[in-house]
């Protein structure tokens, strides 16, 4: 057998089977980008040294790139993780452009079936990179096939069905599989085993934040002082991703309702006007830590609770709000669930009760 676009030949025995893959064109390019994430896309950096904060991925990044190097060797797979925006897929791009390999992009929930994942797989050549996002949401039975496919390169399918079916094994070309995800404890205890490394992205402190918008604010032509960048990269809540965006709104204020430049004045301005509080909180956050104090005392509350509380998804509160709310020390983490802290208190300007840390019955809602 061997593969070409999305087929798989066999001529072997005077005949030729052609199994059709499927186009995976949905697969590997799925989802609409908005202007914004163009703009995103078109800021990332493209190599490691471009590439600010992170310092200690980037180092081990660096050892692993030059390794693969030497030894002329598809680099290893690699897992990053942590919240979203923190720049995992853009560190895959940075590797596939330091290897010169190109690199197919697909996620967890697009790839459905076992031939979608054959397909793409039987179109990867020698020292591809396959980015795989959000890879705690791909299910066992693909998974399965990305074992083998992992350790030896090799693709094993089903063919024919009931008794006659029989397993075909395919020698795939040497790949690397980088999978991205912000949820680790979802992966599999069997697919982490299979990666060479990972990484765990961390929120990004001020300096790096600075950085970031500045730079992008440079390519952007956009006019902002060193205090108006400061006063963004505060909000940003130590990621990227919504550095860049807020930099994109300040600059749509400065123009509609400045001279166009940003500073200081100019950004508290719009960032409050967008509701963002000087510690990068936004609305969803502070109605977790108000719905914790207010409703439940304090808590401990289950995170179901608050979500159901102020009808929010669960995994936008575990994925995005809790994480930055426990890095600030606004909530502890207990096993009979989330505690406000004094700290979420006085950010809310809420006196902290001296007696706290029982649980009572939440309030009812006073509905009149
Ligand atoms: P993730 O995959 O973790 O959700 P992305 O890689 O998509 O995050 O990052 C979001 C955006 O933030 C990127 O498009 C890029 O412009 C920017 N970005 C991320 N990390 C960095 C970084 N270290 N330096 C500069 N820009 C970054």
């Amino acid at each position: 057998f061997h593969t070409s676009n999305n087929c798989l030949f066999s001529d072997r025995q005077g005949f030729t089977v052609i199994i059709i893959l499927m186009d995976n064109e949905r697969l590997i390019n799925p989802g609409i980008i908005s202007s914004d994430d163009r703009i995103d896309i078109a800021l990332r950096p493209r190599l490691l040294e471009e590439v600010t904060g992170q310092d200690q991925v980037r180092e081990n990044l660096s050892i692993l790139l030059s390794a693969a190097r030497q030894r002329k060797e598809p680099l290893d797979h690699v897992l990053f993780y942590g919240p979203p925006g923190l720049g995992k897929t853009t560190l895959a791009h940075v590797m596939a452009n330091e290897m010169n390999v190109n690199i197919k992009i697909t996620a967890g929930p697009a790839v459905e079936r076992a031939g979608d994942l054959a397909a793409i797989l039987s179109n990867l050549h020698e020292g591809d990179i396959l980015f795989i996002d959000e890879i705690h949401r791909l299910n066992r039975a693909i998974e399965e096939i990305l074992y083998p496919a992992m350790e030896d390169s090799v693709l094993d399918i089903m063919v024919g069905k009931g008794p006659s079916a029989r397993s075909i094994r395919l020698k795939l070309p040497r790949f690397t599989i980088i999978g991205a995800t912000t949820r680790l404890s979802l992966v599999s205890s069997p697919l982490r085993a299979r990666f060479g490394a990972v990484y765990r992205l961390n929120y990004y402190d001020l300096p790096s934040m600075e950085k970031i918008i500045k730079n992008a604010s440079n390519k952007l032509n956009i006019h902002a002082d060193e205090e108006g960048i400061r006063e963004i990269a505060i909000r940003s809540r130590g990621t990227p991703r919504i550095g860049l965006r807020l930099l994109r709104r300040v600059r749509d204020f400065a123009q509609v309702r400045a001279d166009g430049e940003i500073n200081q004045t100019v950004s508290i301005d719009a960032l409050e006007l967008l509701s963002i509080d000087h510690a990068g909180l936004d609305d969803v956050d502070r109605r977790v830590l108000e719905t914790i104090i207010e409703k439940y005392h304090g808590g401990p509350v289950g995170l179901g609770t608050i979500a159901a509380s102020i009808s929010e998804e669960s995994d936008t509160i575990m994925e995005v709000v809790e994480p930055y709310l426990l890095q600030l020390g606004l909530i502890d983490r207990t096993p009979q669930g989330r505690l406000a802290t004094r700290k979420a208190y006085d950010h809310l300007n809420v006196p902290f009760p001296e007696n706290n840390g029982s649980y009572d019955e939440p309030k009812q809602p006073n509905l009149f």
